[in-house]
């Protein structure tokens, strides 16, 4: 999953930034107003978290625009315009949702949990495909009776496969949502993690969840076996 963060003080979006890396997400920075829209308008995020008092456009602007975009991705802003009619102002501009400052970084990331398993009827923290069971709190999963532990980036990646189970991923749109912006795509690192992924979850021929079609891309499936 990848979050674009808005935000112009420094100190704050690196603070928000290292946080979200070891939740396993891939984060992309905007220190103002302009480059934050830009990103949002031509890349592909997860989640926005969205300041409001932002240099060159101001944060509800960027967001209004966004939205006259049919751009739908949650938005999560985070601001310190704490007053009620501020709140509802974000609210009504498209936000899904807002946290004041300061917060709690445990707050902003389980609001962001929230957000990213809305559009889906999962509402656990757990996400399941067959005999598989991803728990997206400790970043481990279940197969067979064993605990499996991941690196960030397989973790991130087979979680991204899973939320989007039964769809095709071809590699440039798995790169967009699992890695950040400036990620070289030419490379075949995406097949380098599949392989890793397969070999630890035991996906094996007879019983695999990933997919592969050859020069196309990815998909994890809940029934059926997997097809070459
Ligand atoms: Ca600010």
């Amino acid at each position: 999953m990848r979050i674009l963060v808005i935000e112009d003080e420094k100190k704050l979006s690196g603070f928000i930034s290292k946080g979200l890396l070891e939740e396993h997400y891939a984060v992309d920075i905007a220190n103002d107003g302009e480059k934050g829209l830009a990103l949002a308008l031509e890349q592909q995020y997860d989640a926005i978290v969205l300041d409001l008092n932002l240099p060159k456009i101001d944060g509800l602007d960027v967001l209004r625009q966004v939205r006259e975009q049919k751009i739908t991705v949650p938005v999560l802003i985070l601001t310190a315009r704490g007053t009620t009619p501020e709140k509802v102002a974000g609210l009504d501009a498209g936000a899904d949702d807002y946290l004041t400052k300061p917060f709690v970084f445990e707050e902003l990331a389980a609001r962001l949990r929230s957000l990213l398993r809305r559009p889906t009827v999962e509402k656990s923290t757990v996400l399941r495909v067959r005999d598989l069971v991803l728990d997206t709190v400790t970043h481990t999963a279940k197969r067979g009776g064993k605990v499996i532990e991941f690196t960030a980036k397989e973790y991130a990646l087979l979680e991204y496969l899973i939320r989007n189970k039964g769809r095709m991923l071809s590699r440039s749109v798995i790169a967009q949502h699992v890695w950040s912006y400036n990620f070289f795509t030419e490379s075949n690192i995406i097949d380098v993690y599949i392989n890793r992924l397969r070999h630890k979850i035991n996906d094996t021929p007879g019983n695999s969840i990933i997919t592969s079609i050859r020069s196309v891309g990815y998909r994890v499936d809940d029934d059926g076996e997997a097809k070459e």
